[in-house]
């Protein structure tokens, strides 16, 4: 059975069966007690509020019955904890990530299957969360992204539309829409907040050459992380402006190329050449960054990064918006080509995740 000890000043110490243990805070048991009082009972959400309560509040008694915490609070208040659901808070839920390189092929998924069938759609959007692309194959060739949003919607729109189309058009805002390389990028740097989530949709390809490139950005900055720290952390913690505009309108952000969370882990990449603005000169450590940016930039497009395939009509790739960089190159201008792209969240991703894996 579970153990405690009570350093009754600050906190709870409870000793799990196989000898860990875990301090538990007094303002964090009464924080998280679960009664009808502290919680709403038809949401769950919580009422009690900690200022409520004395700074060094502390228990007037703490029993341990069955592996339930049982707390007396001084004002007469009853706390039940249930010592597997603690237990379970320590155990931390992460998603596995699979980084890659050139050799690397997304993995493919019948759009049909993907759309109706529950299974299919957990293995893929599971698969997505890991490696941060996957690829719907027999999709139809038409306008189809609208479609993808029970699995991955609603679409993230910008200022810049809803769906859009990549075709060679000379009035075009950039470069995508010529028939130019289009060297790996990240896209909607100048939104503080990128979309997370990308398809592209090949509608027509008849092109020779314009095969798609895509880049780990995550696999690229862990190798950067580790042959260069100092010029990682340049990367993480200098801010560069970045900006897309047209006719109409006008977007800017002022970001690092490399996000991090608060454990330290590469949670974003955000690289986008041709987007990226003049830094202020006067910027102490600019040197500093333009040698880390120069060598994160050489790894990026380097040739053992990029997973080199062609996109077909009828297929769907959809990338992870702050890790995997995309790309393609040169293509024959005067064969049809027509692509269209759509953003997506992350976090309502993981949420069909979630409500079709309780189903
Ligand atoms: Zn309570």
């Amino acid at each position: 059975g579970l153990r405690i000890m009570i350093n009754k000043d600050e906190s709870v110490e409870i000793t799990w069966k196989n000898g860990e243990t875990t301090l538990l805070p007094n303002l964090w048991l009464r924080d998280n007690c679960a009664c009808d009082v502290c919680r709403n009972t038809q949401t769950t959400e919580k009422l009690f509020q900690l200022a409520q309560v004395d700074v060094n509040l502390m228990p007037e008694t703490v029993d341990l019955i069955e592996d339930e915490l049982h707390l007396l609070w001084p004002d007469g208040h009853r706390s039940v904890y249930d010592g597997s659901a603690i237990r379970a808070l320590t155990i931390p839920q992460t998603t596995h990530l699979r980084l890659w390189s050139s050799e690397f092929r997304p993995q493919q998924f019948d759009y049909g299957k993907f759309t109706h069938n529950d299974s299919i759609a957990v293995d893929a959007i599971e698969n997505f969360l890991s490696t941060g692309t996957i690829l719907l194959t027999n999709a139809p060739t038409t306008e189809s992204l609208e479609y993808l949003t029970p699995r991955l919607g609603p679409l993230r729109e910008t200022v810049f539309g809803r769906i859009h189309n990549v075709v060679v058009d000379s009035t075009g805002y950039n470069v995508a829409s010529t028939n130019l390389e289009l060297p790996p990028h990240t896209d909607l740097s100048s939104y503080s907040w990128p979309p997370s989530a990308q398809a592209l949709h090949m509608l027509v390809n008849e092109t020779e050459h314009g095969e798609s490139i895509i880049v780990d950005g995550f696999a690229v900055a862990t190798q950067f992380r580790n042959a260069h720290p100092n010029w990682f952390d340049r990367l993480c913690y200098t801010p560069v402006p970045f900006r897309i505009f047209d006719d109409n309108n006008e977007t800017f952000a002022t970001q690092p190329i490399i996000q991090l969370d608060t454990g330290g882990q590469i949670a974003g990449v955000r690289y986008s050449n041709q987007t990226m603005q003049p830094m202020n000169p006067a910027r102490t450590g600019l040197t500093e960054f333009y040698r880390a940016y120069h060598e994160f930039s050489t790894r990026i497009t380097s040739d053992q990064a990029k997973a080199i395939f062609r996109l077909e009509g009828g297929q769907i790739l959809l990338v992870a918006g702050h890790r995997v960089l995309h790309a393609r190159k040169a293509f024959s201008a005067n064969a049809n080509r027509h692509l269209q792209d759509a953003y997506f969240e992350h976090d309502n991703i993981r949420n069909h995740l979630t409500v079709i894996q309780r189903r």
